[in-house]
């Protein structure tokens, strides 16, 4: 097979790189970007900040101890999508093969782009050069032929990094990097790789794969074949949304069934808003519920049809509640998703009768709510009815 060019682009402490680029008075301070509550946590810290201990995840009453002079700010997540906006708007020029995997990182393939741009690893200089010039903030790039090896290679020389490994330089740049470098891999299964001695890619391509499927499955297989170097994985540039969900860390906790509805009400018909914005539809509902103690749980069930419709949603929320500790014990978070989705044109036609009558009026009911909330706000529309679950 031809060789692949990727490069892998990771915007360097991005929230609190915007907030110093927005306010450049705080640059060279600690700055730190999170929920600023008492029960907040911290969403992304700059370098300075990261000096005195503070990362991304950690309560933010820790990142205060650790820091007691840090600029702690609010999430402004609009901003930072504009600026997101901005960059990707940037990766395009270089290649339409932009796979986005958050708001700051994508890969792209731009082993078609090289004739017109020059070599991938002076197309990553450029890229990171425009997107600091018109953006004023750093990125860091890995170019590797493969999407797991660009992805490391990014993150190796943060901030402001570029690290390129060549097709032959794939196997001595992973054989003596801790197996934690792979991506999505749980603890569990670092655990299990623990115990069969796995500490490298190195260790995890030389045990036999026997072993490792007997322990691991077919994962186990997959797994030696990335420490071996060997990933196909295409840059999908329109990444499927398999899920559009919600959910809410407390302030307080919630201690009773009515209120833990109360606030699922109001997850439902954010969902469900979003949900239409986009046009799409879903049929598996899934409820989080993370207790005081940290002990968290998911249960699911699958609806009669695919829905957007906050009502149908908070029903079964409701039903799904009820197999939950919720009102024996306190809840910290809340949390609802929909999967199984309908993309706009699909599935309607599968709809072999009218939607009746009822359905078709909350239908437009949901829209004319849409449209105030959008104009007004969340807040101006109440729909208080809501409150008490259908049978
Ligand atoms: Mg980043």
């Amino acid at each position: 097979m031809a060789v692949r060019h990727i490069i892998h682009l990771d915007m360097d402490a991005f929230y609190p790189s915007v907030e110093i680029r927005d306010h450049p008075e705080l640059a060279g301070r600690p700055v730190v970007v999170g929920g600023l509550s008492d029960r907040g946590v911290v969403s992304s810290a700059s370098y300075e900040a990261r000096k005195f201990g503070v990362h991304a995840a950690q309560p933010m009453v820790t990142a205060r101890r650790l820091c007691p002079g840090g600029i702690f700010l609010a999430v402004r997540m609009d901003r930072y999508r504009e600026i997101s906006r901005q960059v990707f708007r940037i990766f395009h020029r270089f290649t339409p093969l932009v796979e986005a995997l958050s708001i700051d990182e994508a890969f792209l393939d731009v082993t078609d782009s090289t004739r017109l741009f020059g070599e991938p690893a002076a197309m990553a200089r450029q890229i990171k050069a425009t997107v600091l010039h018109e953006t004023g903030l750093t990125a860091s790039a890995g170019v590797a032929p493969s999407k797991f090896v660009a992805k490391i290679a990014s993150d190796m020389q943060k901030p402001d990094g570029l690290t390129v490994i060549g097709p032959n330089e794939v196997q001595a740049f992973l054989e003596p990097l801790p197996v934690e470098k792979m991506w999505g891999v749980g603890k569990a299964t670092r655990a299990t790789l623990g115990r069969l001695g796995v500490r490298t890619f190195g260790d995890l391509k030389r045990i036999p794969i026997g072993e490792l499927e007997r322990k691991l499955g077919q994962r186990g297989a997959q797994m030696q074949a990335l420490s071996l170097g060997l990933d196909a994985r295409p840059v999908e540039p329109e990444r499927k949304v398999k899920s559009v969900g919600h959910e809410e860390t407390f302030e307080q906790d919630i201690e009773n069934v009515a209120a833990a509805r109360k606030k699922i009400l109001s997850l439902c018909t954010r969902v469900a808003r979003r949900m239409r914005r986009h046009e799409i539809r879903g049929k598996t509902l899934t409820l989080k519920v993370k207790y005081s103690d940290f002990r968290q749980i998911t249960r699911a069930t699958t609806m009669a049809h695919a829905t957007d419709d906050a009502v149908e949603i908070f029903s079964a929320a409701c039903r799904l509640l009820r197999n939950t500790e919720a009102g024996k014990r306190p809840i910290r978070l809340l949390g609802i998703s929909v999967s199984r989705l309908e993309l706009p044109g699909q599935g309607e036609q599968l709809c072999l009768f009218e939607p009746e009558h009822s359905t078709r009026k909350r239908r437009n009911l949901n829209r004319a709510l849409d449209s105030v909330i959008e104009k007004h706000g969340e807040k101006s529309v109440l729909p208080g009815s809501l409150l008490e679950p259908r049978p």
